[in-house]
């Protein structure tokens, strides 16, 4: 065993230390680690020390240095400036000297997967010629608006009605992510997911999490500039085929999930008759919106499970969550398992891309309430393209008002589009999972980049 160990290509996994991005780099470590290669996840100090580690076993996980080790990320970096500046500073350094103490050891590293919010990590892997590849946590879609945009061929601010892009349908300038038609609303996030762009092409594989029949145009597109691989979705492989049903670590979480109560509250209500409500983990919505949809909620009179996180908490009408004859209300859950249950109807989400994923690949309907970067694109395709889905109407403020979220709550969940959607989103959840079978697209991306990693010199 220990030689056969030892013969294995070590490939060091870094990820943002954020969950939207963790979650997808860890779902795919455990990919590689199947087909026999040896996985090492990296992220910052901070984040591995407060990972919920409990029942997770399968990855070895190491830190680096942001610069905030006590902190964490957002906790004390007084803005995303001070903090990126900070870790890009501070992050080739550390990231070398793991990659020394791998050596030493007598475990080098052969290849780094760097998620693209990184991009320093590309000249980290070519001074210690590793094989780098880079690992896209957003829809190709999106990623093809965003190379537009760095390419000069899609010029901010826009001033045309609609945006035809190749390998995409005509865009809304509102269906293009935030960063691109409001730039100025963060423009350190704005500069900096453009910049990742400028070496994306000098890596050795480009990695995306979404898969070829979800974004056949895109994906083809993007693969005519950059070495690209559709490899997810990256969800626990239980979910997508049946060689590996012994696969119950869903994700890595800094939060507590109350999976008993929740599992036990869902078990207890009809097939399909809960509305699962989250905006994931970093979305932050105004007073006035959170008291629209929480009546919006009410009104529907549906059971619902809404993820409110602790900085929502005191926005909620008072005593709302303690008075609820048919809600429960939580900081956080597991939300794969969430929508795998049974008693889920609906997922009424901010189409962040994990969520968007997951619903898909679960068959799960969507009610569509995009906030911020790529969701406006995400909440696009869920709607239009796809059709697993509907966007829920806003008002000239940009509110959600209650009647609108019971309405749509309705058409989803009884009306005669409701079942539209649902059949399309069976439709998608096969074709999810086709990508993981024997040949399948994903299957044969994941089984191609392995092999040349068997066989790469290091
Ligand atoms: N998530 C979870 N429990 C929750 C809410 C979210 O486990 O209560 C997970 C979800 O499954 C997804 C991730 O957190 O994998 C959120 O990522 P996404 O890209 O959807 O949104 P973000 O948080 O990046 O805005």
């Amino acid at each position: 065993m220990e030689g056969v160990e030892a013969n294995k290509t070590h490939c060091i996994v870094l990820a943002y230390p954020a969950q939207g991005h963790l979650n997808p780099m860890v779902q795919f470590s455990k990919r590689l680690i199947q087909k026999g290669v040896r996985v090492t996840l990296v992220t910052t100090h901070f984040y591995c020390k407060n990972l919920r580690k409990e029942n997770y076993n399968s990855i070895s996980i190491e830190g680096i240095t942001d610069g905030f080790d006590e902190g964490g990320a957002m906790q004390s970096a007084e803005d995303w400036e001070t903090y990126l500046n900070k870790f890009w500073q501070v992050g080739p350094a550390s990231l070398a000297e793991l990659l020394e103490k791998f050596a030493s050891s007598g475990s080098p590293a052969g290849c780094l997967v760097y998620d693209s919010f990184m991009p320093w990590a590309l000249d980290v892997a070519k001074k210690y010629e590793l094989v780098g590849a880079v690992f896209l946590t957003q829809s190709c879609a999106v990623n093809n608006v965003y190379y537009h945009v760095h390419e000069g061929l899609l010029k901010t601010p826009i001033s045309e009605h609609t945006i035809s892009l190749p390998g995409l349908p005509e865009l809304a300038v509102k269906d293009l992510p935030s960063f691109v038609y409001s730039p100025d609303s963060y423009p350190v996030l704005s500069k900096l997911i453009v910049d990742i762009f400028s070496s994306i092409g000098k890596a050795d594989w480009v990695l995306c999490n979404t898969f070829y029949e979800l974004e056949e145009e895109a994906v083809k597109f993007l693969s005519k500039v950059w070495p690209l691989r559709p490899i997810g979705p990256a969800i626990p492989s239980m979910y997508l085929d049946q060689r590996h049903q012994d696969d119950t670590e869903y994700g890595l979480s800094i939060l507590n999930q109350n999976t008993e109560v929740c599992l036990k509250w869902l078990g207890e209500r009809p097939k399909r008759s809960v509305v699962y409500v989250s905006f994931g983990s970093l979305a932050s919505l105004n007073d006035e919106q959170m008291k629209e949809i929480a009546y919006g909620l009410k009104d529907s009179e549906s059971d619902f499970l809404w993820i409110v996180r602790e900085p929502d908490e005191a926005k909620l009408p008072k005593h709302f969550a303690q008075t609820l004859q048919k809600g429960l209300v939580m900081r956080w859950c597991p939300q794969l398992q969430v929508l795998a249950h049974d008693a889920v109807g609906c997922f009424f989400t901010h189409c962040g891309w994990n969520s968007t994923l997951e619903a898909i690949s679960l068959g799960v309907p969507m009610i569509a309430m995009p906030q911020w970067t790529d969701q406006t694109t995400n909440s696009k395709f869920i709607m239009d393209v796809w059709r697993v889905g509907v966007k829920v109407q806003l008002d000239e403020r940009g509110i959600a008002k209650r009647e609108a979220i019971k309405q749509t709550i309705k058409e989803v969940m009884e009306g005669e589009r409701g079942k539209d959607i649902r059949e399309n989103s069976i439709k998608w959840k096969a074709l999810s999972q086709s990508t993981f079978n024997e040949g399948g697209s994903s299957e044969k991306n994941i089984d191609d980049f392995v092999s040349t990693l068997m066989f790469s010199p290091k």
